[in-house]
């Protein structure tokens, strides 16, 4: 924290804009300039339809997370909402920590009042009387804007109690700023940062919705989720599911960096090519010559997928995920199992310590690929090779949370489908390097 990084740039995607259709164009200091672009109508829409006709409309609109696990939304928030016990509580994850990952950045800096807007309809679906933005500790800019139109929308009667003079419709939101740690986006790390407690995540079941925060039924949705919210109830919900694919509904915001000619976050629909949306970018700067999808949880596909739709069926089918929204591309000039010792150095400081496979796992995991990497050259490494897969597969099997059990997803990728370590682009090993 306190480091102020540049902003970043927003493209439209073809089909033009929805959830960046503000950014760059409405004062995000200004209420009254939010409501003149649209903003609080989905609210007045939220209170007419009452909460079931509000979790109907997002059920209907096939809403998936953002956040990286494409849960169903309508799911989500109807079994919040279905939980006898009280209070229930609403937590915003804007900790945006995957590598590549800058949408949400962009949406809070940009359009700050839509997420507060977006809490307070998802707020008034679930039956949460208090909501929590947990925001990325280095977002200083975002902290500032998130601040500024929470204090605003509460100046104005749009937190607090009766909202829009709804009777008992009490919401109010409060921020909280991670401090650093990857393992604290993690939903139930998120609850014991919040409750003083060391950043570690809980065992799930029981899941969040039935007992979350301070015990309570708890809603967790991710910054661009909670943004498509407004979209369906404006425009419906029937409109919104005609936009993607059948299993991948409305638009997609994707994080575009590495070696692109345009950097910045892309909106398309579900669907789009990886191609054309590379082409959207610029295209690459060389020989394109692999693009980790997903981030570093996610997986690595060559310049032979360039035709892959970007939707959860088509990234399934690629043996990777669209996690949140990272396409990081690398050019024939690409050092890969150099990129790989950094993914595997990632996952071994982000660790959280608490579980053994993930703790040790993720140690074994570097020292053999640290192995690999230097051997490429002189020796198949058959046995650090077999002992990675175990490895990789013992984390993925019997980790605590998603960290540990998808630490081995893009080293795996990037072997089986790159051949990532049998010949790198510089043909020098790691201790020649260094
Ligand atoms: P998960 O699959 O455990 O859960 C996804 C969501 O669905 C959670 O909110 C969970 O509580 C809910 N859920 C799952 N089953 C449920 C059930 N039966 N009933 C009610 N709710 C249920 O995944 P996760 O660990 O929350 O997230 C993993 C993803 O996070 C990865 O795909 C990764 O890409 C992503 N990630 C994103 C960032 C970022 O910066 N955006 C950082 C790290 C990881
Ligand atoms: Fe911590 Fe890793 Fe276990 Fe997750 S999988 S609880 S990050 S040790």
């Amino acid at each position: 924290p306190g480091e102020e990084p540049e902003p970043v740039v927003p493209q439209a995607g073809s089909s033009g804009l929805a959830l960046l259709r503000r950014i760059g164009v409405v004062d995000p200091e200004s209420l009254d300039d939010y409501r003149a672009h649209g903003g609080y109508t989905a609210l007045r829409t939220a209170l007419r339809l009452g909460p079931a006709g509000v979790i109907r409309e997002v059920t209907e609109a096939n809403l998936t997370g953002r956040g990286g696990a494409a849960f169903p939304t309508g799911r989500k928030w109807e079994a919040t909402a279905g939980q006898p016990v009280r209070p229930h509580y609403l937590i915003c994850n804007a900790d945006e920590s995957e590598p590549g990952t800058f949408k949400d950045r962009v949406l809070m800096e940009g359009d700050p009042f839509a997420v507060v807007e977006a809490m307070t309809i998802a707020a008034f679906a679930t039956g949460c009387s208090r909501g929590y933005l947990y925001l990325r500790g280095e977002y200083p800019r975002a902290l500032r804007r998130m601040r500024g139109a929470i204090d605003r929308a509460r100046e104005r009667g749009l937190l607090g109690r009766d909202i829009l003079g709804e009777p008992g419709f009490d919401f109010d939101i409060e921020i909280r700023r991670g401090a650093g740690a990857y393992i604290c986006g993690e939903e139930t790390a998120i609850f014991n940062s919040i409750e003083g407690y060391r950043g570690e995540p809980r065992t799930k079941p029981p899941f969040p919705v039935e007992r979350g925060l301070f015990g309570k039924p708890t809603a967790v949705n991710n910054v661009e989720t909670l943004l498509n919210v407004p979209l369906i109830l404006t425009g419906g919900a029937a409109a919104y599911a005609g936009t993607g694919t059948g299993g991948s509904t409305g638009t997609r915001l994707f994080c575009l960096s590495g070696q692109v000619r345009r950097p910045g976050v892309y909106e398309v629909p579900f669907g789009t090519t990886l191609r054309a949306l590379l082409d959207l970018a610029g295209g690459t700067t060389g020989e394109l010559r692999a693009v980790l999808l997903g981030g570093a949880a996610g997986g690595f596909v060559g310049p032979d997928r360039l035709d892959l739709p970007l939707s959860l069926e088509g990234a399934r089918e690629a043996g990777t995920t669209l996690g949140s929204g990272v396409v990081l591309v690398f050019d024939e000039t690409a050092d890969l199992p150099d990129l790989l010792l950094r993914i595997a150095a990632f996952f071994r400081d982000e660790s959280c310590g608490q579980c053994v496979p993930c703790r040790v796992g993720t140690v074994r995991q570097e020292e053999a690929l640290r192995r690999l990497v230097g051997q490429r050259v002189n020796s198949s490494g058959e046995d650090d090779l077999a002992l990675l897969r175990e490895v990789g597969r013992a984390m993925r099997d019997s980790s605590i949370c998603g960290l540990g059990q998808t630490a081995w997803n893009a080293v795996e990728s990037a072997i089986d489908s790159l051949g990532a370590l049998s010949g790198g682009a510089s043909g020098t090993t790691t201790e020649e390097r260094v």
